[in-house]
């Protein structure tokens, strides 16, 4: 059981672990590949401007599969506990589905970008909704100030958003909850070190993440089993 008291200030970070039940593969359960095209290869700004098509045939695929997914018991219970804590609760994730949104969260921060959001690649325009495909024989769109239209996601090589409200966050936490996140990917795997010491560190998922050593407990199992039923909020 994880308790929370009634002064506790949760920080919850997610990875592709917790969508899994959700039929979106993680990462690594993929292969790491597409087409025989390394993730790199087809999610980097090398990849942008190399072929910008096959970029947008990878996240027309992607948005697809994804705009099939419903959330699971995971993902609703994490929306329920912030229903309780309000404000002191704070979800970062690292995927960009919208399943956490879709079960009722709020307060979630897409430190990797949004599947269902593009942006211009040259003028300052918001990111805006999209859940367009756009692939061949389709041009790949462009803005009125003639950029063309990418994801809006954060490639291999580029920095992550809201950085600053992250650490914030991070740093009036009192309870850091990891789910279902390898611990490889950075700056993410370093959350944990960065409140380590000060607040309680918890993992859940079925697997040792990489940065293991960092967590003071560890729930092992499927995020959608274990989340429903190990939050006790005074
Ligand atoms: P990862 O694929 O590297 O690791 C997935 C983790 O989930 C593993 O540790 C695995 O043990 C765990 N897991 C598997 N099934 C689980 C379950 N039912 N419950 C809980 N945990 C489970 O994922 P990552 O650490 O998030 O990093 C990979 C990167 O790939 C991220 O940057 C992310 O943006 C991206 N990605 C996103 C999605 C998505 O949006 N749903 C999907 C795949 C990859
Ligand atoms: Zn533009």
């Amino acid at each position: 059981m994880i308790h929370i008291s009634a002064t506790d200030r949760v920080f919850v970070l997610t990875g592709a672990g917790v969508s899994a039940e959700s039929g979106i593969p993680t990462f690594r359960g993929a292969g790491g590949l597409w087409r025989n095209y390394r993730i790199e290869e087809v999610a980097s700004p090398y990849a942008w401007q190399r072929d910008p098509r096959l970029v947008w045939e990878f996240y027309s695929m992607r948005r697809r599969a994804a705009s099939a997914a419903r959330p699971n018991p995971g993902h609703h219970a994490l929306a329920k506990l912030e229903e309780s804590l309000q404000d002191r609760f704070s979800l970062c994730t690292q995927n960009v589905d919208d399943l956490h949104e879709q079960a009722g969260s709020r307060r979630v921060v897409h430190m990797h970008g949004e599947l269902f959001k593009s942006r211009c690649d040259r003028c300052r325009r918001a990111p805006f909704d999209d859940t367009e495909t756009y692939e061949p024989p389709r041009d790949v769109p462009r803005c009125h100030c003639g950029g063309h239209i990418r994801p809006h996601i954060c490639w291999f090589g580029e920095v992550p958003y809201d950085l600053d409200k992250i650490a914030d966050a991070l740093d009036q936490s009192t309870v850091f909850i990891a789910v279902g996140t390898s611990g490889l990917v950075e700056p993410a795997a370093s959350f944990v070190a960065r409140v380590r010491g000060r607040a309680r560190t918890i993992y859940v998922g079925p697997e040792e993440p990489a940065n293991n050593f960092a967590f003071s407990d560890c729930y092992w199992g499927k995020a959608g089993e274990l989340l429903p039923q190990i939050f006790r909020c005074d």
